[in-house]
């Protein structure tokens, strides 16, 4: 399965290049106390271990900047980091890091006096110097206040988006080019929706994708699949964070639950509806897990794949989904759906229900249903 991508411009960040022609990148943040330096070492040499290509480190103050510099003395991994509300630390850490991170939403907090085109004139000279990326991370809990008051209330998506397209202008005025973008919400379907418009708006620029504070897994896991699977199987990202709440040992599962999204994508598992090729048939099956009644699912999805060949050039998405948990909703957006039941597989044609059949009368059902369609379909 391919998906077309869009042409972002290429990032480099240390050894990796973020961006078009290039794997989506998987990150992933340290947990320790940045000053703990052999924990933060560890932690970092794990996360890299584990195939994260960036790995960022929280840094609060000129001791945590300290500490940065003996952690890049001891790990080759790609670091980044994150200004918080003291920008300024830019300039002690850049030495030590391959990307900085600075929030818009940041720069009014210290030195008012000045504007915060003067503060990112500020960064994007110390990036220059020692040689690092930026991202440019908009977060929906701490919008740029500017922003925030020229939009109603209820509309989250205006103020962060605004701000996102705002900072890509200005770093582009200046000639600074070495950028990507997090436009971050803790609600996924927001994450989509934003990325979304940002992407129409600057399909050239590399986008970091992430929902926040996702929580545990495996719902911190579902949430975050959920977003991705809407953006990159529309060609939107290149490079993402899982953001888990994990203890330090079980940290790298962050990475492995991003890569298995990536790879599940890739192959069609997917757990919501995403057309990957809008002019080609399209078969997707939800990835499985614990609530699947009956394992028949399985060899189901790959009997809906093998038998549907023959539509390959039909413009058709057909889900299958393993429970009936997630499976009624999850198959509306689908010219045909099916969810896997204890002992009958329910077929679906969008979100009309045309009845319940055994594992055994499925694919018979579902053929005649996808006939049907296809001539249907055919210009007269
Ligand atoms: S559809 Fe059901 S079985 Fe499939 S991944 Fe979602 S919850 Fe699990």
């Amino acid at each position: 399965m391919s998906i077309q991508r869009n042409r972002t411009r290429q990032v480099p960040i240390g050894n990796v290049v973020i961006g078009h022609g290039h794997p989506i990148a998987v990150q992933s943040m340290t947990a320790t106390r940045t000053q703990d330096i052999d924990a933060t070492v560890a932690q970092v040499n794990a996360l890299a271990a584990a195939g994260a290509a960036v790995v960022r480190i929280a840094v609060d103050s000129d001791r945590d900047a300290e500490a940065l510099s003996e952690i890049r003395r001891q790990t080759t991994a790609n670091l980044s980091v994150d200004l918080q509300e003291n920008y300024r630390l830019a300039e002690k850490v850049a030495p030590f890091v391959d990307k900085i991170r600075y929030n818009p939403g940041h720069l009014y907090h210290h030195q008012k006096h000045l504007s915060w085109q003067d503060k990112v004139r500020y960064l994007a000279q110390v990036a220059r110097d020692h040689d690092c990326a930026i991202r440019v991370g908009v977060n929906c809990g701490s919008v740029d206040p500017e922003k925030r008051k020229r939009y109603p209330p209820h509309d989250d998506i205006g103020p962060i988006l605004e701000s996102g397209l705002e900072h890509c202008a200005f770093l582009d005025d200046i000639g600074f080019s070495r950028y990507v973008v997090s436009l971050k919400d803790s609600d996924p379907q927001k994450v989509i929706a934003i990325n979304q418009a940002f992407a129409a708006r600057r399909p050239d620029v590399p986008l970091h994708l992430g929902v926040t504070e996702a929580g545990l897994p495996p719902d911190g896991i579902i949430k975050t699949r959920i977003a991705f699977e809407q953006l990159i199987g529309r060609g939107i990202g290149d490079t993402i964070r899982v953001s888990l709440t994990l203890p330090n040992d079980r940290k790298p599962e962050e990475v492995r639950a991003g890569q298995q999204i990536l790879d599940d994508i890739a192959n069609g598992r997917m757990r919501s509806v995403v057309a990957l090729d809008p002019s080609k048939l399209n078969i997707i099956s939800c990835p499985s897990c614990s609530r699947v009644e009956n394992e028949a699912f399985v060899e189901l999805a790959q009997q809906v794949k093998e038998m549907t060949q023959y539509a390959q050039e039909h413009a058709i998405t057909i889900a299958v989904m393993g429970c009936r948990v997630n499976g009624p909703g999850e198959t509306d957006d689908a010219d045909l759906g099916l969810w896997c039941g204890p002992k009958r597989v329910n077929l679906k044609r969008g979100t009309e229900t045309i009845g319940a059949f055994t594992y055994d009368e499925i694919l018979t059902r579902l053929k005649s249903e996808l006939d049907r369609l296809i001539a249907e379909r055919q210009p007269a």
